[in-house]
């Protein structure tokens, strides 16, 4: 916990909570907690849906918190699997994303690719 003191404005940082506690209580005039700044929110989720050069449907997820970008190409079924993959900041595929993709859904990329895929683009630097 951090104190500073009323005084003298100086500031004295990491000290044992409860050492502040009793200070805090026994000499409120002369010290003040510093509060913690809050953490940043962290940056929304982006989600899309796109077509790949094969004509394939695909669904998109860029979490800026953690740099990672995926790719997501199967059936809207699987979605949940997919969901379980993701990162922490990451809730299950919107309501709309998920409406969009399976309206867009086409399966032709099944026959192609054999079977659904699921790529992680993250390690090869895209964006
Ligand atoms: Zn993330």
């Amino acid at each position: 916990m951090d104190l500073i003191i009323n005084r003298t404005s100086k500031a004295f940082y990491r000290l044992p909570p409860e050492m502040c506690a009793v200070l805090l209580e026994a000499f409120p005039e002369a010290f003040s907690r510093i509060e913690p700044k809050p953490l940043p929110a962290p940056a929304p989720v982006r989600w899309s849906v796109g077509k790949g050069f094969r004509g394939e449907s695909f669904l998109r997820i860029v979490c800026d918190s953690c740099k990672c970008n995926r790719i997501y190409v199967g059936t809207v079924a699987d979605l949940p699997t997919f969901e379980k993959t993701l990162c922490a900041h990451t809730g299950p595929v919107p309501e709309d994303v998920r409406l969009d993709y399976e309206s867009r859904y086409t399966g032709d990329l099944v026959p192609v690719m054999g079977k659904p895929t699921v790529t992680d683009l993250h390690n090869k630097g895209w964006q």
